[in-house]
């Protein structure tokens, strides 16, 4: 009696000559898979739209998944009221991730909120899945049709070939503004590095032993040179009751071509590294067993913006200006990571707010395109302060509203009072 698999047959076969585009079709595509991607998506979805949402990663997630970010920051105003600045999704997510103790609240000045990124990733999914919106991943855009000022479909490069999508509305959620600048629309870029990281989280630590931030800095500060450190500061979030913290500690670049960001990515690596020697060496009764659990994706801050309509300005962030068409909010300091050895860290008052306008999210040539998260319009300190997560998952939100509600038309006339009503509560109150 021969084996079942014998019957196992194998075929040869040939790529065709007339290779086939996989094409789908949507009301809305969103590109980018991070907080502001996945949040617009998800939105745009329960608006009753046909929504794809694509990303360049095999993964759901962008960098709050995939780049060990910590923590979520932005999300409440200062001390002492934390009063809460950005709802919508982390109304639902906050409890789910409580229940499975996978958040925690840490008080400061400000309140920022540690996460699991793994349990964070599966709630993302589990909720894509359940909501039935379309997924195309390890797809980057190789094309974008622009015709008289409205995007009409983008193509894709995947592993398993093109890929191609036509859609009514789109967002750029790319944190590159990649697709903005495939499309040929203007975009910022700035004239000096804005550093990014490359995050390793540690297991094997002792929390309890773990040093003061002003030390773990002073040490830093003190033996950079001898460890081949480049930042001259360091932060380590601890996730409290587990032995794991994630290090935010290195300083890498965040080229836009392809080899250079390869070629960064391994110095990345070999930086997050030699931190590693350091705080083993320098912080024993912490670090003594340390290791890494694992390195996240390069962390990029800010690299290529959409030129929007508006460039919000350090000015208004400062005074707190308020518009119209605010569509964000938040109280994080300027967070500039403007030089190799650390950043300039710029903190506001306890009544503090700041405010992002729609105008920011949009192209002046484009109809139907709303930038969200890192990739929108302001100077390199202002987009320093809008681009956590809090304002970013709030303009995931405030793009897909906009482009459910001119759907066909044009996002500069959006009626501003519907608009407002559908994301109140990260504006107002
Ligand atoms: C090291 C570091 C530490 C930070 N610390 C904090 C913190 O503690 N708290 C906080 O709130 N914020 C922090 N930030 C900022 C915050 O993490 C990011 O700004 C935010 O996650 C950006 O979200 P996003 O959705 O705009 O973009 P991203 O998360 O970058 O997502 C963009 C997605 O677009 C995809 N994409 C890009 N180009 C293409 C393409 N051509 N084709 C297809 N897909 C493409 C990418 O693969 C990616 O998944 C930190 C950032 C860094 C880098």
């Amino acid at each position: 009696m021969p084996h079942a698999l014998t019957d196992l047959r194998v075929n040869t076969v040939t790529r065709p000559v007339d290779r086939s585009v996989e094409s789908l079709e949507a009301d809305i595509l969103v590109v980018g898979a991070g907080i502001a991607g996945l949040t617009a998506a998800i939105d745009a979805k329960r608006c009753g739209r046909d929504v794809v949402l694509a990303d360049a990663l095999p993964v759901l997630g962008g960098q709050c998944v995939n780049s060990m970010i910590g923590l979520f920051c932005g999300i409440y105003g200062n001390a002492p009221e934390y009063h809460q600045l950005t709802h919508g999704i982390f109304d639902e997510m906050f409890p789910a991730l409580e229940r499975s103790g996978d958040i925690a609240y840490n008080r400061t000045h400000t309140q920022t909120v540690p996460y699991d990124e793994v349990a964070l990733g599966r709630w993302f999914e589990n909720l894509v899945s359940e909501l039935g919106i379309k997924v195309v991943l390890g797809a980057s855009i190789s094309g974008v049709a622009l015709d008289g000022g409205v995007l009409e479909r983008v193509d894709f490069a995947s592993r398993y070939g093109p890929v191609s999508v036509r859609a009514k509305g789109f967002v750029d959620a790319t944190g590159d503004a990649a697709l903005a600048w495939e499309a040929g629309l203007p975009c910022r870029v700035p004239e000096r590095t804005v550093w990014g990281s490359q995050q390793i989280r540690l297991t094997g630590l002792v929390e309890s032993a773990k040093p003061d931030p002003a030390e773990l800095v002073a040490r830093v500060a003190e033996k950079a040179d001898e460890y081949g450190l480049v930042r001259r500061d360091g932060l380590a979030f601890f996730f409290p009751g587990r032995d794991t913290a994630v290090m935010n500690m290195t300083h890498v670049e965040a080229p836009l071509t392809a080899v250079e960001a390869a070629e960064a990515q391994l110095r990345g690596r070999a930086q997050a590294d030699r931190v590693v020697e350091f705080l083993r060496t320098e912080f024993p009764a912490a670090f003594k067993d340390a290791s890494v659990l694992a390195y996240g994706f390069p962390g990029r801050r800010q690299t290529r913006w959409l030129a929007a309509d508006h460039q919000l300005t350090l000015e208004e962030v400062r005074h707190g200006t308020g518009f119209e068409d605010a569509v964000a909010r938040t109280a994080w300091p300027v967070e500039l990571h403007d030089r190799v050895s650390g950043y300039v860290w710029e903190t506001f008052g306890p009544d503090h707010v700041h405010y992002v306008p729609l105008r920011s999210l949009t192209s002046p040539g484009a109809r139907n395109l709303v930038a969200a998260g890192r990739c929108v319009d302001g100077d390199a300190a202002a987009l320093s302060s809008v681009r956590v997560m809090g304002p970013c998952s709030a303009m995931g939100r405030a793009a897909a509203h906009t482009l459910d509600l001119t759907l066909g038309g044009d996002v500069h006339d959006v009626d501003l009072t519907a608009l407002r009503d559908r994301i109140r509560d990260n504006v107002e109150g």
